[in-house]
């Protein structure tokens, strides 16, 4: 108690930066090394992402999770991936818009 949401969110910041190192160290390969990731569906940097049950996160999600946790917002993993339901889906919309407009360009 006694910490303002601010304080929470700068300090899950600096923790979540801090895997990013930490991952670096150990295995400076990872930094060229990409995965799409579960939550926001981008493809991201292995280093700094973490497995939560069947899901693995990017370092950018991560800091979502961690701060929602924290923030009391969020209880378990499933509950951030119905939260980013939606913008998955824009991800995945976007990606197949730019699939076509490169299909075009091909044709033309
Ligand atoms: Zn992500």
């Amino acid at each position: 108690m006694g910490k303002t949401n601010e304080e929470i969110i700068e300090e899950m910041q600096q923790v979540v930066n801090q895997m990013v190192i930490d991952d670096l160290e150990e295995n400076p390969d990872i930094a060229e090394e990409f995965f799409d990731c579960d939550c926001c569906g981008k493809n991201k940097c292995l280093a700094g992402s973490i497995r939560y049950g069947d899901y693995r996160l990017c370092n950018d999600c991560v800091l979502l999770a961690e701060t929602g946790f924290a923030l009391g917002k969020f209880t378990d993993i499933q509950s951030l991936m119905d939260a980013m339901e939606d913008s998955r889906l824009e991800q995945l919309c976007n990606f197949i818009k730019n699939e076509e407009t490169r299909k075009k360009h091909l044709e033309n």
